[in-house]
């Protein structure tokens, strides 16, 4: 009775997998559960006392409020200069960049990596260069989120924290932490986290047609250039699989079956919880020629002063930009995702069928080939004339 007045107080369309619940609870009942359409909500174990305490930290439920002071912010185009390693980003590296700076004055450093096997991914602590390949580049589906009371006792015992993740998180840490000197963090301009399910089966897929366990996997390679991903992977056999991202039913999922609440962000720039965000500078051509490169170009916004004086402290070629026209040309900066045809795949499907029987049977075989024709052009053509597509695509 008392664990089902807290139990029903999970609403799947608003919980946004934060795991703050999860580390509040003194009584260790609750723990995050991938339910069938392959996303982590909280279960709640018979020993809930009902104490409320989860209900009241949830950064959901009682939102943080961090009214943007619009004149405070700032806007830079960067990319690293070491062109090995931005090829290996993201983007431009930014948070590459950061990383660097936050292990040069001993720091920790909080963010994401993939499990040993690929399936999943997580929150992980790092405090050496040699880990930083582990953690590079984007992991789009859902990752299971840290332990914030362990984060919270290292900055009370005086550890200089950098804390890289989606926004949401960053919401759940400061909710948890409050305002503390030796904590900065950075959000990830975010479309919305994919499906588990979609990198468990696509793991699964290369596993059994590759004969191999796999050793790297990053789906956001830049094989030519930073405008059209690949997704890149290598075996322990030997062999190896490139193929362009959104030519495989990966690629055209991840995007797509994303969290419910993601289409409802409360924590989009409006209400920015980070001291940073940082994305991808689209359109960097527009606004200065100097800031765009073809190997990736990252856009970091300073939130506040805090961000700003770390950002001036990053090694790379960086450039103040007008935050007017970057807005313009990246709708994810304050924009909600919109949901498509794809959204409604019935969740059964994703238990029952490959995820190419899953694209086939929701935009067909033609739908497939119109789609892989187009990303094999963009890859194709000249960067200008791909520019000029991805500009009237987005329109700006
Ligand atoms: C789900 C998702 C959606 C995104 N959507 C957009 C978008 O619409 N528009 C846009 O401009 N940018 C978007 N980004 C951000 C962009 O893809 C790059 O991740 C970002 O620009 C950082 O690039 P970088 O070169 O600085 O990163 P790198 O130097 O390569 O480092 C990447 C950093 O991001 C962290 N990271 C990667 N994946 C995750 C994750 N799932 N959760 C937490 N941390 C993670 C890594 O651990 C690492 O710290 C998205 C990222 C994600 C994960």
């Amino acid at each position: 009775m008392i664990k089902n007045n807290v139990q029903n107080k999970v609403d799947r369309s608003s919980c946004t997998g934060c795991g703050l619940c999860v580390s509040v609870c003194h009584q260790k009942a609750i723990k995050l559960v991938e339910h069938d359409d392959g996303f982590l909500y909280p279960n709640i174990s018979i020993n809930c006392d009902n104490c409320g305490v989860c209900l009241n930290s949830c950064p959901i439920d009682h939102l943080l409020h961090s009214p943007l002071d619009s004149d405070s912010l700032s806007a830079y185009s960067y990319r690293l200069s070491d062109r090995d390693e931005l090829r290996k980003s993201a983007s431009g590296g930014a948070a590459t960049a950061m990383m660097l700076y936050e292990l040069s004055r001993k720091g920790i450093i909080y963010t994401c990596s993939y499990d040993s096997d690929f399936k999943s991914s997580r929150i992980i602590k790092i405090n050496e260069k040699s880990q930083l390949q582990t953690v590079k580049g984007s992991k789009y589906c859902e990752s299971m989120p840290p332990n914030y009371v362990l984060i919270k006792n290292e900055l009370k015992l005086g550890a200089e924290i950098l804390f890289i993740g989606l926004p949401c998180q960053i919401a759940a840490l400061k909710k948890y932490t409050g305002e503390t000197d030796n904590l900065i963090t950075v959000g990830l301009i975010c479309t919305g986290k994919g499906s588990r399910i979609l990198l468990r089966k696509n793991t699964e897929f290369l596993v059994k047609k590759f004969n191999s366990r796999i050793l790297s996997f990053n789906e956001r390679f830049k094989k030519k250039n930073w405008l059209v991903p690949w997704m890149n992977v290598t075996f322990e056999n030997g062999k190896k699989c490139s193929r362009i991202l959104g030519n495989t039913p990966y690629g055209m999922l991840c995007h797509k079956l994303i969290r419910r609440s993601c289409f409802d962000c409360k924590y989009k720039i409006s209400n920015a919880p980070e001291d940073i965000l940082i994305g991808d500078a689209w359109g960097a051509e527009v606004y200065s020629k100097k800031a765009f490169d073809s190997m990736g170009c990252s856009l970091i916004i300073g939130i506040n002063e805090k961000g700003k004086k770390y950002v001036s402290n990053i090694k790379g070629i960086m450039e103040e930009i007008s935050l007017d026209e970057a807005l313009k040309c990246n709708h994810a900066i304050d924009s909600n995702t919109i949901k498509d045809k794809f959204y409604n795949v019935d969740i059964q499907m994703l238990h029952t069928n490959s995820l190419e029987e899953i694209v086939i049977k929701n935009i067909g075989v033609r739908g497939m080939l119109l789609n892989n024709i187009r990303n094999t052009l963009k890859y194709i053509l000249p960067v200008p004339i791909v520019k000029t597509i991805l500009r009237k695509k987005h329109s700006f």
